[in-house]
C-alpha cells in the first residue's frame, strides 16, 4: 500500500498492489516507511535489513519500470539475496497526475496518481532485500489458521474462475449484467465483450498463471501476444484494464488492450485513469466540444490503434498527452464540459457502471479515496 496526498484529488490517496515487495519489506524488518521532503537530485533507496542507503539515480532517470528494475537488480543483488523493487516510470518523473508505482515489473499501486508523488520527491525507486523472518507468536496456531483459510478460499466456485481466467474472467458476466462501461459510460454493454474476455485471453495469449506471495488463487496472467504490430510479453490485462482501455473506448481488440496495458506498466501509468481520461476526450471530440485543433488528431471511439499512441503521449507529456496527463476532470473542465468526466472528486471511477452496480455506487460516494 502506497499512501500520500493525491495529486489527482487533493485528498488522502492510496494505491495498492500484490506481488512480492510487501513481504520482502517485512523480511527486512519494516511494516511502514515514511519519505519526507525532496532529494536534490534523483535517488533510489536501498534497504538491506537495518542498513539504509540513498543512492544516486541519475543514470536511471528516464528509464521505464522494467529497465529500472533490471538496472537496480544488477547493482544491488549479491550473494544470492533477492532484491524486490518498487519504482516509478517516466510518467511519475514527469508528474503525470495519473502515474503509478510499479513493483515486481507487472504489479501497479496505481490509483490516485501516487507515482507522481514519488516523482516530486526525486525518488525513482525503493529496493529492499531482507534476510530476517517475521516473528510469529504462535507458529503452530498460525499454520492451522492459514490452512483453514486456504481451504475456505479454494472451496469457493468463483475462485476456480479466477484461477482459470483471471479477473478478466468476469468480463462476460459484467456485460450480461449491463454494468460494463462502454463508450465512456454512455452505454452499459459492449457487443464485442467476448473478444476482450478472460476466455479469449486464456485461449489466445495465456502462457501460465501467476500468483502473488503465498496466494493459492493465482489470478495473474503470464501472457504473450505474437500478432504482428501487437507483440509483447508480460502480465495481464486485468478486468479493470479491459473495461477502461477496452469496452469504455469501444476497443474490441484484446491484443491492443494488452499492448496498451504493457505500455502503461512500463511508463508507470494507472490503466483505469488512463482509460477514463481518454474516453472523456473521445466523448468531447465526438460531441464537437474539442477539435483536431486542440488534439492534433481525430479522437474516435472504436479506433483501437489510437489507444497505445495516446498512452505513449501521456507518459511523455507530449502534444495532447500533456493535457491528458492532468487527468479527466481538469481536461473536461478546461473545455467547459465537466459532465463528460466520469469520476468522483476528480478521480476516474473504475470499471463498474454505478447505475447498475449500486453497491459500487455507494462505494464511490463514501470511499476515503473520493471523499474528505
Ligand atoms: S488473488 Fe492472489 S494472485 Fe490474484 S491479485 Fe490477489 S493475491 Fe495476487
Amino acid at each position: 500500500m502506497v499512501t500520500a496526498k493525491s495529486p489527482l484529488t487533493g485528498l488522502l490517496g492510496f494505491g495498492n498492489s500484490g506481488g512480492f515487495f510487501g513481504p520482502a519489506m517485512r523480511n527486512a524488518g519494516y511494516d511502514h516507511m515514511v519519505f519526507e521532503g525532496k532529494a536534490d537530485k534523483p535517488i533510489y533507496v536501498l534497504v538491506s535489513d537495518e542498513k539504509v542507503e540513498f543512492r544516486e539515480a541519475e543514470h536511471i532517470w528516464g528509464r521505464d519500470s522494467h529497465e529500472t528494475e533490471d538496472i537496480i537488480r544488477n547493482e544491488t543483488e549479491d550473494s544470492g539475496k533477492k532484491v524486490r523493487i518498487a519504482c516509478i516510470g517516466p510518467a511519475g518523473e514527469k508528474l503525470v497526475r495519473i502515474a503509478a508505482v510499479m513493483n515486481d515489473k507487472h504489479r501497479a499501486a496505481a490509483r490516485c496518481g501516487i507515482g507522481a508523488v514519488m516523482g516530486s520527491k526525486n525518488l525513482k525507486a525503493v529496493a529492499v532485500r531482507g534476510s530476517r523472518k517475521a516473528e510469529i507468536a504462535d507458529d503452530t496456531a498460525l499454520k492451522g489458521l492459514s490452512k483453514e483459510a486456504v481451504n475456505k478460499i479454494k472451496s469457493k466456485p468463483e475462485m476456480e474462475t479466477l484461477s482459470q481466467f483471471g479477473t478478466a474472467g468476469v468480463v462476460t458476466l459484467i456485460n450480461a449484467m449491463g454494468i460494463l462501461p462502454t463508450r465512456n459510460f454512455q452505454r452499459t454493454a459492449f457487443e464485442k465483450a467476448m473478444n476482450i474476455s478472460g476466455e479469449f485471453l486464456a485461449e489466445k495469449f495465456l502462457q501460465k498463471n501467476k500468483a502473488c506471495f503465498g496466494c493459492p488463487v493465482g489470478c495473474g496472467r503470464g501472457a504473450a501476444v505474437k500478432e504482428s504490430g501487437y507483440e509483447g510479453e508480460g502480465e495481464g490485462p486485468e478486468y479493470e484494464t479491459i473495461a477502461m482501455l477496452g469496452s469504455s473506448l469501444e476497443n474490441g481488440k484484446l491484443a491492443d488492450v494488452t499492448k496498451a496495458n504493457y505500455l502503461c506498466n512500463r511508463l508507470g501509468i494507472d490503466t483505469i485513469s488512463a482509460g477514463g481520461t481518454i474516453a472523456c476526450a473521445m466523448e468531447m471530440f465526438e460531441k464537437g466540444y474539442i477539435s483536431k485543433h486542440d488534439t492534433g488528431m481525430e479522437l474516435r471511439f472504436g479506433d483501437e490503434k489510437l489507444v497505445v499512441e495516446l498512452i505513449d503521449l501521456i507518459g511523455k507529456r507530449e502534444g495532447f498527452g500533456d493535457a491528458l496527463a492532468e487527468g479527466g476532470f481538469p481536461l473536461a473542465q478546461k473545455y467547459g464540459h465537466p459532465e463528460c468526466f466520469m469520476g468522483v472528486n476528480k478521480m476516474e471511477i473504475p470499471g463498474y457502471e454505478p447505475r447498475g452496480a449500486k453497491g459500487m455506487g455507494i462505494t464511490y460516494m463514501t470511499s476515503k479515496r473520493f471523499r474528505t
